[in-house]
């Protein structure tokens, strides 16, 4: 029986992702009733994550990219370009329409709920570097949410500004089961503890990105000549703490622009000059080098976002 309703789940969540991106459809749908049907589909899904324990993680984040992505990129999930937002706006709604009606609908703080549970903790850099599927997956959410943050405005998913409407639905949601329970206290710890992990999704960086985060910091300091200030000072010793010298002294010597090779790139992101082996595989394993041809430039590399996620 469970079996029969995670396969439903799994195929309804599917074919509900193929509608969104279908003109006539959203057409025929009230903007209401359509964005009320994420916020049930939303509360359904985690209610399955929570109790049922053949519904897996990975189940959860299947659904939610097929239900949630065609709303604002469904390229990620192979369903073309327009989003279920573009044929909105095109069907005459306002972009603050829109805004209203979905955070009316309670989506601001569901879809946090929702994606804090299917995608989990983001990787630190170490770990990251072993698993570049798993970075990729991380990246194609921050992506996400930066979409979703084009339409909805930079403030959406503030967790805290959502909870703040009376009218919400959502009011005093402590946990997923309060998702249900609807208590009347309002515990701001758990919301705060959500706000954190949501802002983890949201301000992910892949591992050379987090590992020379300082680094980028302090060039910064140097392009605009305060290299001898305090903090460019107190960056070079966290830096040096932290066993990065080696990529410390290579910026003090070459004092160039850090920049990032993306993907399957294999030349450098200044001259377009193919770098040599020994240096990709440097890259590859979360290295810092310097172009050989033009020595213009400091480079990382960054996974790319997965064509596709499901
Ligand atoms: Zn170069």
């Amino acid at each position: 029986m469970l079996k029969r309703l995670r396969s439903y789940l799994l195929r309804y969540s599917k074919r509900y992702g193929k509608r969104l991106v279908n003109p006539g459809f959203v057409a025929q749908t009230s903007l209401t009733l359509l964005f009320e049907n994420h916020f049930t589909l939303g509360r359904i899904l985690l209610e399955f994550a929570d109790k049922v324990s053949g519904f897996t993680e990975e189940d959860l984040r299947d659904c939610f990219w097929w239900a949630w992505s065609p709303l604002f990129w469904p390229t990620i999930v192979g369903l073309g370009n327009v989003t279920t937002w573009d044929i909105l706006i095109q069907n005459g709604h306002s972009a603050k329409d829109l805004r209203e009606t979905w955070g009316a609908a309670g989506l601001d703080l569901l879809t946090s709920l929702l994606m804090t549970e299917a995608m989990g903790t983001p990787p630190g850099w170490r770990k990251g570097l072993r698993d570049t599927p798993l970075v990729q997956r991380f990246l194609a959410i921050r992506e996400l949410i930066k979409r979703m943050r084009d339409c909805l405005g930079a403030d959406a998913f503030d967790v805290t500004r959502a909870v703040d409407s009376p009218s919400d639905p959502l009011w005093g949601l402590r946990s997923i089961h309060d998702l249900w329970a609807y208590p009347e206290q309002l515990a701001d710890d758990r919301l705060d503890a959500l706000q954190v992990a949501f802002d983890h999704l949201a301000d992910y960086r892949a591992p050379a990105e987090e590992k020379f985060a300082r680094l980028s910091q302090l060039e910064r300091f140097v392009a605009i000549g305060q290299d001898s200030s305090a903090e460019a000072k107190d960056l070079a010793d966290s830096l040096a703490s932290e066993g990065l010298g080696d990529a410390l002294d290579l910026f003090l010597q070459a004092r160039v622009p850090i920049k990032p090779q993306i993907g399957n790139a294999d030349y450098c992101p200044r001259c377009f000059v193919r770098l040599p082996g020994v240096q990709l595989r440097n890259l590859r394993a979360g290295g810092l080098v310097l172009c050989d041809n033009c020595r213009q430039v400091l480079i990382y590399w960054r996974p790319g976002i997965p064509k596709v996620v499901v």
